[in-house]
């Protein structure tokens, strides 16, 4: 196996940097990169049938990938996660295609494990000893285990009212963990300044080009998962976008390939009313999002307040002919024990978020109850026992 990548190019200037060296953001404009990869090339060698034969893990998308030599490659098993029919749940709700992408399995618990995987990966083999990051919770413990299990270094600046499942996650890896006070703003502004005069490589939410990656492979999974074909609507719980943003490459590159055409599902993301930036922006008809001020939301991997990628969110929103949505934590809270009882799984209060977003979307008509919809659980309800106890 080998991977076909090419190099990096500017999202918004389309400036072309080599992806051999380390790279942040373009160097042109500060917006975000993406890796390009040789698509002519993996059309020769690779079909839907190898990918068939591989072990069931996100690394079966290997030439699809950006790590060169697969002893590079820092794992934990990471991805293929289920994609499950919500029979109760769908019959509750009159919709007869429901589908939950389950990604609470992954290591650490939450999708946040894919793009850490790939970074903590091209870091290794970029020559990184130590790598930097604020984080909201679930980015910091996966960039935390991936660290330990590479032997690398993690520093992680978190906002020190996040969930204590996180920070113990962290010590129990052996990250440096530095706690401060504000949100996760707050603490960016602590990790660029700790960060200053060392040589710590930032992993920061697409200011690295390689989480997206990771993130990708969610949605070339979801249409593996449905035979190579496409759902109608998937509803995704938006804070910095990564995920929304990745499955979207990840269908072009599909589409490039020949293994799909031309369809695309409606990319809804859902926020909380709490924190809602890119929602505002969306319904303003704006093509970025203002900062949200005083972000406060239960459901803290949706409290960005300042989406460094929201040209790009509001882009694929409106490509896709998706929406976005905010709902209340009330709102959240109760879709957490529905999902339970009727699905028997345990969500996070973001992956709770995307049922509350469907009810709205079933009453208001953009969407209906024939529609193969997918609901994104993001993490495990494990991880918050703070807000299972009712
Ligand atoms: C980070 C996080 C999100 C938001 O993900 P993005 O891809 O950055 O928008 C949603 N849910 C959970 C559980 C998270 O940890
Ligand atoms: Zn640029």
């Amino acid at each position: 196996m080998k991977s076909y990548l090419s190099h990096l190019e500017c999202t918004h200037c389309g400036r072309v940097a080599p992806a051999n060296q380390l790279q942040n953001v373009c160097s042109a404009c500060g917006k975000i990169l993406y890796p390009r990869y040789d698509l002519e090339g993996v059309k020769k060698v690779l079909s839907r049938e190898d990918i068939a034969l591989r072990p069931a893990n996100m690394w079966r998308y290997y030439e699809l990938m950006p790590v060169i030599n697969p002893e590079n490659v820092v794992t934990l098993g990471e991805g293929m996660t289920p994609l499950i029919e919500a029979k109760r749940l769908g019959k509750s709700l009159g919709c007869s295609n429901l589908m939950i992408k389950e990604e609470g399995l992954n290591p650490t618990g939450t999708f946040k494990a894919r793009g850490l995987s790939v970074a903590v990966s091209k870091a290794k083999e970029l020559g990184v000893r130590d790598m930097v990051m604020p984080s909201a919770g679930n980015a910091g413990s996966a960039l935390a285990a991936y660290a330990a299990k590479a032997g690398m270094r993690a520093h992680v600046f978190l906002p020190d009212d996040i969930p204590e499942m996180n920070k113990l996650e962290c010590i129990a890896y052996q990250a440096q963990c530095c706690y401060v006070q504000g949100n996760i703003a707050d603490a960016g502004r602590a990790a660029e300044e700790n960060s200053r005069g060392k040589d710590w490589f930032s992993v920061s939410t697409l200011k690295e080009p390689y989480r997206v990656e990771g993130k990708k492979t969610m949605g070339i999974e979801i249409v593996e998962q449905l035979g190579w074909s496409m759902p109608d609507a998937i509803i995704y719980p938006t804070g910095g976008g990564t995920g929304i943003l990745g499955m979207w490459k990840a269908f072009d590159e599909l589409e490039q390939l020949g293994w799909i055409g031309e369809k695309r599902p409606k990319m809804i993301c859902v926020q909380s009313t709490g924190c809602a930036p890119i929602v505002k922006a969306f319904n303003e008809g704006s093509k970025f999002a203002e900062p949200w001020p005083d972000a406060q939301t239960i459901a803290t991997g949706l409290k960005v307040p300042s989406p460094f990628a929201d040209y790009l969110i509001l882009g694929v929103i409106s490509d896709s002919k998706g929406t976005a949505i905010a709902v209340t934590d009330t709102e959240i809270i109760e879709a957490v024990q529905e999902i339970a009882h009727l699905e028997g799984i345990l969500v996070c209060p973001e992956g709770a978020a995307t049922l509350a977003g469907l009810k709205h979307l079933l009453a208001q008509g953009f969407l209906n109850c024939t529609e193969r919809i997918v609901l994104f659980n993001t993490g495990s309800g494990l991880k918050y026992p703070e807000l299972v106890s009712v």
